[in-house]
C-alpha cells in the first residue's frame, strides 16, 4: 500500500478536534503554523447551535455565544459522547444541558427537534468548519486530513472519528494520538530534542499523559525517532470537571445564605457554569473573583480567591499525577529521569497543575509552545511526514489499552498488549468446547481487566460452518492486526478445513457503514433543502420591492394603460403577492420553482408598464408626483 503523495495542490492538514475548541494546522517548507479564520482567530469552539430541523446548524464562535440563551440546543464537549453508548455515558449525561437520547444500537446521539443527531455528525460540522478555514486560508481544496485523538481513545472512538471526518468530505488519512503530537511539534523547535519526555495534556474534557523517547539520527539526515514508552489517561477527567465542581461549590454556598435561589433549572445551570469557567480562567492570572451569573431569581456575585479554587482542583490533579506515575512505572523509568514535561490543553494554565506537575517530575514544565496549539502543530507535521515532505521523522506510537478474545468461562484471552508499538500483529490458537461444535463465536475485547464483564466489547463474529470434529480438534487462528492508525482488524481461521470468518468489525458504538450512507445522503438532502429555502428567502425580499414598485407605477399610470394590459399586469402582481404572504408566514411550504416564474413573469409582464411610468416622470419632471395629464 503506497501513501498518495501531497502535492501542493492537495495538501493534508493536520487537525485537533478538541472537546472544547478545535484547531487546523498546515506545515509546508517553512515549518507547521495554525490556520486562521476570516476574523484572524485561530480556535474553533466545538460547540453547535442545532436548528432543530427548521434552520441550518449553527457552529464557533457564534454558537458559544448562543450557549447561555439557549442551552438546550446548544451541543457542547460532543467529543465525550463519540463513539459511546448512552449506558456508558450516564454519568455525565445528567451535566449536559442539551438533551442525550439513545440511537441506534443504544448510542449515545443528541435530539434535534425531530431529528437524532449521532455525535459523528455534530463533529463533522466542526471538521466541515475547519476545512473550510483551511480551503480559504491556503486557496485551495482540501480533502485530506491527519486528525488527533486522546491516547485513550478506544477503536470504537477511533472509527467514530474517522466517520465523522468523512461526513465532512475528509479523508482522514492518519489518526495520531495527541500527546505523540504534541511530542513531535515539541521536539521540531530544539536543537537537540534527544531524550525522554512526558506529555501532560489537559484540555476541556480529557486527561492524557504519555512518556516518549526520542532517538536523534545518528548521523545528519538521518530520521528522529519518536518512540512512544507508554501512555495513560482518562477520557472523562478535565477542565469540564472543574467547572462542574466550582459551580456544585458556589451552589452550596449559596443555598445556604439564600433560600429563594434554585440553580436547578437548565438555564440557570448552564449560565452558573459558564460563569464558574470564567471564574477559574481569571484565577490563572489573579488571586481573587467574582463568580457572577444573572439568574431569573437574582443576581450572584461570590468571590472565589485561588486558595479556594486549588482546594477544589487538588482532587482532580491528584488523579492527573496518578496517571503519570502509572506511565513512568510503565515505562520503566523514574519520574526524574524525564528531561522535560511538555504541557498540552488549555487546562495547564492553571499554577497548581504547573507546580504540581514540576514538583512530580523534579523540573520546571516546558512551556514555550502555547498550550491550545501543540497538537494541532504536531498533527500539521505528521501530515507532513506522510505528504512525504518530512522524512526526518518516524512516529512509533503504541496501543493505548489491550486487545484481546473473550475465553470459555467469561475471562479474557489477551493478544495485543497494553503499550505494544504499532502497527501490531498477533495470533493465537484456540479450539473448540464441544465435540461436532459447529459454528465458533469470537468476541472481541478492549481493556486491562481480566474477566470480560469489566472489559469494552468491541464486535463479536463467528466462523461458521465447520466440519464436526471432536471438542479440542479444530485449529482456529485469530490474528489481531492494528493498524498505524490504532484501527483493529480481526481474521479467524480454521486451519484443517482452511474455513475463513467473514469478520466484519463494526465497534459495537460505531456506525455501520450503510449508517455513514445515510447520513452522507441526508445531508446532502438537507443541503438542497437548506438551498432551496435560502431562494425563497431570497425571493421572498426581492419580489416583495419587485411588487411594491410596479404597484406603486400602475397607480401612477393606470389611466395611461389598456385595460387589458391593467387587468393582466394585476393578475400577476396579486400571484406574486400571494407568495410573498406565504412566504413571509413559513419558508417551507413554499414551491420556489413556482414563485421564481411567478416573478419572473411579473417582471417580464411590467416593463411596459415601467418604460410608460419613466417617461411619464420624465415628462412631468423637475417636480415629482403625479405627472400631468396626457
Ligand atoms: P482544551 O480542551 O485544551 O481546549 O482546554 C480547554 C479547557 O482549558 C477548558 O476547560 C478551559 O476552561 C480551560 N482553560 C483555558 N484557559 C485557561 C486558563 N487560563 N486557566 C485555566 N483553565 C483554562
Amino acid at each position: 500500500m503506497t501513501d498518495r503523495r501531497s502535492t501542493a495542490d492537495d495538501p493534508i492538514v493536520g487537525i485537533d478536534l478538541g472537546t472544547t475548541n478545535s484547531l487546523v494546522a498546515y506545515c509546508d517548507e517553512a515549518g507547521p503554523r495554525i490556520l486562521r479564520d476570516e476574523s484572524g482567530r485561530t480556535l474553533l469552539p466545538s460547540i453547535a447551535r442545532l436548528g432543530g430541523g427548521a434552520e441550518p446548524a449553527v457552529v464557533g464562535h457564534l454558537a458559544r455565544e448562543s450557549a447561555g440563551r439557549d442551552p438546550e440546543r446548544t451541543v457542547h464537549s460532543i467529543k465525550r459522547l463519540m463513539g459511546r453508548s448512552l449506558e456508558d455515558v450516564r454519568r455525565e449525561v445528567d451535566r449536559l444541558p442539551y438533551p442525550v437520547v439513545a440511537g441506534p444500537r443504544g448510542l449515545a446521539c443528541v435530539r434535534d427537534g425531530t431529528a437524532i443527531r449521532t455525535p459523528q455528525e455534530i463533529s463533522a460540522l466542526y471538521l466541515r468548519r475547519l476545512r473550510e478555514i483551511a480551503e480559504r486560508s491556503l486557496g485551495r481544496p482540501v480533502h485530506r486530513a491527519v486528525v488527533t485523538v486522546p491516547a485513550y481513545f478506544d477503536d470504537a472512538q477511533r472509527q467514530a472519528t474517522r466517520d465523522a471526518g468523512r461526513l465532512a468530505g475528509l479523508e482522514v488519512v492518519r489518526i495520531v494520538n495527541e500527546p505523540t503530537a504534541a511530542s513531535l511539534a515539541y521536539g521540531l523547535g530544539r536543537a537537540s530534542a534527544g531524550g525522554t519526555i512526558a506529555v501532560y495534556d489537559l484540555g476541556g474534557g480529557t486527561f492524557d499523559v504519555s512518556i516518549l523517547r526520542i532517538v536523534e539520527g545518528a548521523t545528519d539526515g538521518d530520521e528522529a525517532i519518536f518512540q512512544v514508552l507508554a501512555t495513560a489517561g482518562d477520557t472523562h477527567l478535565g477542565g469540564d470537571d472543574l467547572d462542574a465542581a466550582i459551580a456544585a461549590a458556589i451552589t452550596a454556598r449559596i443555598d445556604r445564605g439564600r433560600a429563594e435561589f434554585h440553580a436547578d433549572s437548565i438555564l440557570a445551570r448552564q449560565r452558573l457554569r459558564l460563569a464558574s469557567e470564567a471564574a477559574k480562567i481569571a484565577l490563572s492570572a489573579a488571586e481573587s473573583t467574582l463568580v457572577e451569573v444573572d439568574l431569573p431569581s437574582g443576581r450572584i456575585a461570590e468571590v472565589l480567591t485561588r486558595a479556594e479554587l486549588e482546594a477544589i482542583a487538588r482532587p482532580l490533579v491528584a488523579r492527573t499525577i496518578e496517571h503519570c506515575r502509572r506511565s513512568a512505572r510503565d515505562a520503566g523509568i523514574e519520574p526524574r529521569e524525564v528531561d522535560a514535561a511538555v504541557l498540552v490543553g488549555g487546562s495547564t494554565r492553571i499554577p497548581l497543575v504547573r507546580r504540581e506537575v514540576e514538583q512530580f517530575f523534579g523540573r520546571a514544565p516546558y512551556v514555550a509552545l502555547d498550550p491550545d496549539e501543540v497538537v494541532a502543530l504536531g498533527a500539521a507535521v505528521q501530515a507532513a511526514v506522510i505528504a512525504g515532505r518530512r522524512a526526518d521523522l518516524l512516529l512509533l506510537d503504541v496501543v493505548p489499552l489491550s486487545l484481546g478474545l473473550e475465553t470459555a468461562g467469561g475471562g479474557v484471552a489477551k493478544l495485543v498488549v497494553r503499550n505494544s508499538t504499532i502497527p501490531a500483529r498477533a495470533t493465537e490458537q484456540f479450539s473448540t468446547q464441544v465435540d461436532g461444535q459447529r459454528h465458533v463465536r469470537l468476541h472481541v475485547v478492549q481493556g486491562e481487566r481480566e474477566l470480560v464483564s469489566d472489559c469494552r466489547s468491541l464486535a463479536t463474529f463467528e466462523l461458521r460452518d465447520l466440519p464436526p470434529m471432536p471438542a479440542g480438534i479444530p485449529r482456529i487462528e485469530v490474528e489481531f492486526l492494528v493498524d498505524a492508525n490504532g484501527v483493529l482488524g480481526v481474521a479467524a481461521v480454521e486451519a484443517r478445513t482452511g474455513i475463513r470468518a467473514a469478520v466484519q468489525v463494526v465497534p459495537s458504538y460505531g456506525l455501520t457503514a450503510e449508517e455513514v450512507a445515510r447520513i452522507e445522503r441526508e445531508s446532502l438532502a438537507h443541503a438542497r433543502e437548506d438551498m432551496r429555502r435560502h431562494r425563497v428567502i431570497d425571493l421572498r425580499v426581492n419580489a416583495a420591492l419587485d411588487a411594491k414598485w410596479t404597484g406603486e407605477a400602475l397607480g401612477r399610470v393606470r389611466d395611461r394603460l389598456e385595460p387589458a394590459y391593467v387587468a393582466s399586469l394585476e393578475e400577476r402582481l396579486a400571484e406574486v403577492r400571494r407568495f410573498v404572504d406565504l412566504a413571509t408566514r413559513e419558508v417551507d411550504g413554499v414551491d420556489a420553482d413556482a414563485f421564481g416564474a411567478a416573478r419572473d413573469a411579473l417582471n417580464r409582464a411590467s416593463m411596459r408598464l415601467h418604460e410608460v411610468a419613466i417617461a411619464e416622470s420624465l415628462r412631468g419632471s423637475p417636480g415629482p408626483g403625479p405627472g400631468p395629464g396626457a
